[in-house]
């Protein structure tokens, strides 16, 4: 039987057109994108399309709409063998881990993708990526899906969505996983990484998007003050916060700074460590500088992206899980 799929439109480059006064790019609606890409006729699945009443520029993004996202996959889950979510590329990375957390036990592809130039312009990178990812979505093997995850399809290469990152505003390639192998590659043929595509969960699809959004990001840098670490460290409403440190997980050795970070800890908040590095991982202990950390009750983000140790906070907090810190040093879903 033909694959079904759900292309849901959130908002993105690939369907903003020009103001004609700013010249600004806005997002714009569907049935236009839609018609500027007679080749979707072509294909042998069925394909049904739903948009965001209010399209958004990905900018825009959060928790809330996650969660809306979310839902629309879920009541439709039944319904069709794989959904493509269109999706500006600004926070894409984001949305894709969020997803990955919130569609706990996937067993059906979930493909985002968008483009660096609207679908109305000629050299326009949106088709060959919209096109692709429908049948990425739609691929299917014994019977089973190729993709079951949520995964970013970006200028002939498709990635774990919650390994992905966005490294460039104005490349076609405009996404990386740095530490994660592509899970596909377009060329003539399709060719799947199946040793590192995750199989179809058993026990079916569970949603859970009560995200909590109280996670502060700390980037650390030298010479950076005390009053503004304590700044972060200090908001009374956030649980957790990120620390973005050095190579393989280092920080300053100021005792102020190690001081502040116990007192975090202490008060209860989690504080997680990941490095500022694209690739390689955190390894506490490995210097002296990182040495204290696992002391202090510091968590290691080992390889995690930002996107990913956010969201994956922001679920967990949200869970209310009583081991925050064994949760969140195994993977959940690959990331
Ligand atoms: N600002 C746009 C967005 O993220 C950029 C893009 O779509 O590539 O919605």
């Amino acid at each position: 039987m033909a694959s079904s799929i759900l292309i849901i439109y959130t908002g993105g480059t690939i369907g903003m057109q020009q103001d004609a006064e700013t010249g600004a790019l806005r997002p714009f609606d569907f049935e236009h994108l839609l018609a500027e890409i007679p080749e979707l006729r072509k294909f042998n699945y069925s394909i049904d399309s739903h948009s965001f009443k209010r399209p958004i520029d990905s900018s825009n993004m959060n928790p809330k709409t996650w969660a809306k996202l979310a839902k629309l996959i879920e009541s439709n889950y039944e319904a069709y063998d794989g959904f493509v979510v269109l999706h500006g590329s600004d926070t894409m990375a984001y949305t894709a881990s969020a997803l990955s957390f919130m569609l706990q036990n996937l067993g059906k592809p979930v493909i985002l993708t968008g483009s660096q130039l609207p679908i109305g312009v000629i050299r326009t990178d949106g088709k060959e990526n919209l096109i692709t990812s429908i049948e990425i979505a739609a691929a299917k093997e014994d019977g089973l899906p190729v993709v079951p995850e949520v995964a970013v399809y970006f200028e002939y290469q498709l990635y774990r969505g919650n390994r992905t990152t966005k490294i460039s505003a104005s490349h076609f390639e405009a996404f990386l996983s740095p530490n994660y192998p592509v899970i596909a590659e377009a060329g003539i043929d399709i060719a799947y990484n199946h040793r590192f595509i995750r199989s179809v969960s058993e026990g079916g699809l569970k949603l859970s998007t009560d995200f909590c959004n109280e996670v502060g990001v700390l980037k650390l840098y030298p010479g950076i003050h005390q009053s503004y670490v304590q700044s972060v460290l200090k908001v009374p409403e956030l649980k957790a916060v990120i620390i973005e440190s050095y190579g393989a997980g280092n920080m300053p050795t100021d005792s102020w700074l190690l001081n502040d970070i116990k007192e975090a800890v202490d008060s209860g908040k989690k504080v997680i460590n990941i490095t500022q590095c694209l690739k390689g991982t955190v390894k506490q202990g490995s210097y002296e500088t990182s040495k204290k950390l696992d002391k202090l009750g510091v968590i290691s983000g080992r390889d995690m992206t930002v996107e990913s140790a956010i969201t994956k906070t922001m679920y967990l907090l949200g869970s209310g899980t009583s081991d925050f810190e064994t949760e969140f040093s195994v993977s959940l879903c690959g990331e």
